[in-house]
């Protein structure tokens, strides 16, 4: 799959070190904002942006010409400035959704504008300069830990890679590294546990200092420090930005100035938290009370000593 975007050459030199960097490598905008040739339409002009609000308007989409409709007219407004978190079952597409922004795809019919201007119609360089995207799996490229963060932003300095370090909560461990931020990582290098890879990867979008950040937020589980120093720096990542995640934390999903509930392609719920789960048969309130026992669940010891 790497392959397939033959102008890059630069992406075979780069040798993603996740083995499971290469399902997602359509998502690495890093990378892929750095290639040249990319298409354009004909007087495609720069997106301006200003609130950098997002909106779709009826999205349908299929992967593959004449397959499955995956989006089935996907509708929802994302607020400047503002939380909107995507929430739902396995499968329902969010993912898609979040991989459209970038133009990673385009859609079959419908339309997403920013600031009400149709993605379509602007030049991909300008459109993704406008993103920073955290993914799901934090990526780490051969190179040093100061190269990792730099991918964010080619043109950034040593001062303001160690800013955005600072910032994701990443400095103190780099500067713990035999190295500091020229310790090199990847398969050659140092290896860094799943938070300080997460904390690298908000780095690099935070140099990026984009006014729209998309956000898969990771399913796995970290230990409590890692899970506190990684919930900060995306605080500090989601300040003042538009931000779109898909969000598997009750804590996130709580925040987020909306909650955009999907199943099958579609939109099957809007609104907050507090507005969702007070409508008993939707699907949000459904999903929520899934959770809710795990949160109101004892401590084990607590738990044990009552069972005694
Ligand atoms: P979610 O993020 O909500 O779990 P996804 O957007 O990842 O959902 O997937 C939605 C649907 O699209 C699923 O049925 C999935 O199998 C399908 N899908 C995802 N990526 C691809 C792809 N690259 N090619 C074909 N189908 C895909
Ligand atoms: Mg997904």
């Amino acid at each position: 799959l790497l392959m397939a975007y033959d102008p890059a050459r630069r992406l075979a030199r780069l040798q993603v070190s996740l083995e499971r960097a290469v399902v997602n490598a359509r998502m690495i905008y890093e990378v892929l904002d750095t290639m040249p040739h990319q298409r354009d339409k004909p007087g495609a002009t720069a997106l301006h942006v200003g609130m950098a609000t997002i909106e779709f308007r009826d999205v349908t989409f299929a992967y593959a010409e004449g397959g499955d409709m995956i989006l089935k007219g996907v509708s929802f407004v994302a607020e400047g400035g503002k939380t909107t978190a995507l929430v739902g079952p396995s499968g329902a597409g969010k993912t898609t959704v979040i991989g459209l922004i970038p133009r990673f795809y385009d859609p079959t019919g419908g339309q997403i504008l920013i600031d009400g201007q149709d993605i379509l119609d602007v030049t991909k360089a300008s459109l993704r300069a406008q993103l920073a995207y955290v993914s799901q799996q934090p990526y780490l490229f051969e190179g040093t830990i100061r190269d990792n963060i730099r991918y964010g932003r080619e043109g950034a300095t040593d001062a303001e890679v160690e800013d955005a370090a600072r910032l994701a909560y990443a400095h103190d461990f780099i500067m713990a590294q035999p190295q500091g931020y020229d310790t090199p990582v990847g398969e050659n290098g140092v290896t860094l546990s799943g938070g300080q890879r997460q904390r690298l990867s908000i780095a690099r979008a935070l140099v990026r200092n984009a006014p729209i950040l998309l956000l898969d937020e990771a399913t796995s589980a970290l230990d409590t420090e890692s899970e506190a120093a990684v919930q900060k720096a995306l605080d500090h990542a989601m300040e003042g930005r538009t931000v779109v995640v898909i969000a598997h934390r009750l804590s996130t999903i709580v925040n987020a100035d909306k909650i955009v509930v999907m199943r099958d392609g579609l939109v099957v719920e809007e609104g907050t938290h507090d507005g969702l789960a007070a409508k008993p048969d939707g699907l949000y309130a459904r999903l929520h009370n899934l959770q809710a026992p795990l949160a109101v669940l004892p401590p084990v010891s607590s738990a044990a000593s009552d069972a005694a």
